[in-house]
């Protein structure tokens, strides 16, 4: 219990460190004379679920838009499997990374957005194959092979042949999770991927999710207001407030049992 208000410290966590795929260390970010996250430590395992929640502003979405490569940290190191992702190490010193390499460690990442933009002018299975064949190099029958596999397991095989505006928002949403998953990231990212869809659709979308999230391989970062949700597929959730993870643990002591003020506060707004 007493890991739950967190130190910023005490965020490298001991379970972590022999399976590590993902680790900020001292990581900070300003725009300007703003700083929106202050001396992030966060560790986090092979296969690990991580539920990333907290006001609006707090600083979730510029932790895993820097996990993608699309914003530079200001201060400290992110590694994804053993690499540095913003850093090369030259005789002993850390050196800016060039692009190629962090193309290389951003083939790691999948994300799925709010905002699926899929190619309105190709159809489903085409959305699913186009980056593998061009960005992973894959022949054209493997990549039909896997974004079938794929398009399975989100129940929208059977609409490979359509165009993304035949397909409701939920199945679109759905579409990008496979299209994503077809490039075999080893951490996908998800920011607020329901957010922007009709109430009676997000269940469909949670549970494509959870699905893959019960196969246990696949490390996920996922940024959140469905407090059910993150209790239902999160390792560990942290509450991000002012930069800074003010609290974190396992599901029920986090958004069951919160210790600090703010949180409950944050809490309340969903029940
Ligand atoms: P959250 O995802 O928790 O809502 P964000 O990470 O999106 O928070 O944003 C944290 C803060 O950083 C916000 O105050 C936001 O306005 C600011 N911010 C994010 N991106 C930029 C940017 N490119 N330029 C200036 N400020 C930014």
């Amino acid at each position: 219990m007493s890991e739950q208000v967190a130190n910023q410290t005490d965020i490298q966590t001991e379970k972590v460190t022999d399976k590590l795929i993902v680790r900020y260390k001292g990581v900070s970010k300003s725009f300007g004379d703003t700083t929106v996250l202050n001396q992030l430590d966060l560790d986090i395992a092979k296969g690990e679920k991580i539920a990333l929640i907290g006001p609006s502003g707090s600083g979730k979405t510029t932790i895993i838009r820097m996990l993608m490569t699309l914003e530079e940290p200001s201060s400290g190191t992110i590694e994804v499997d053993g690499e540095m992702l913003w850093h090369k190490e030259v005789d002993g010193k850390l050196v800016p990374a060039d692009e190629n390499h962090l193309r290389k460690v951003r083939g790691n990442i999948g994300m799925v957005f709010q905002q699926y933009n899929l190619f309105p002018h190709m159809t489903i299975l085409k959305n699913c194959t186009v980056a593998p064949i061009n960005v992973l190099g894959i022949s054209k029958a493997e990549a039909i092979t896997r974004a079938k596999e794929m398009l399975e397991k989100v129940g929208l095989k059977d609409k490979m042949d359509y165009y993304p505006s035949q397909l409701s928002g939920g199945q679109q949403q759905r579409v990008a999770i496979a299209r994503s998953l077809v490039m075999r990231p080893k951490v996908m990212l998800f920011d607020e991927v329901t957010a922007a869809l009709d109430p009676e659709l997000v269940g469909e979308v949670l549970e494509v999710i959870k699905d893959i999230a019960s196969d246990g391989e696949t490390t996920m970062i996922l940024i959140t207001h469905e407090i059910d949700f993150a209790r239902d597929v999160a390792d560990r959730v942290f509450f991000l407030d002012a930069g800074k993870i003010a609290e974190y643990g396992n599901p029920e002591d986090v958004l069951v049992n919160p210790q600090s003020e703010r949180l409950k506060a944050f809490l309340k707004r969903f029940n």
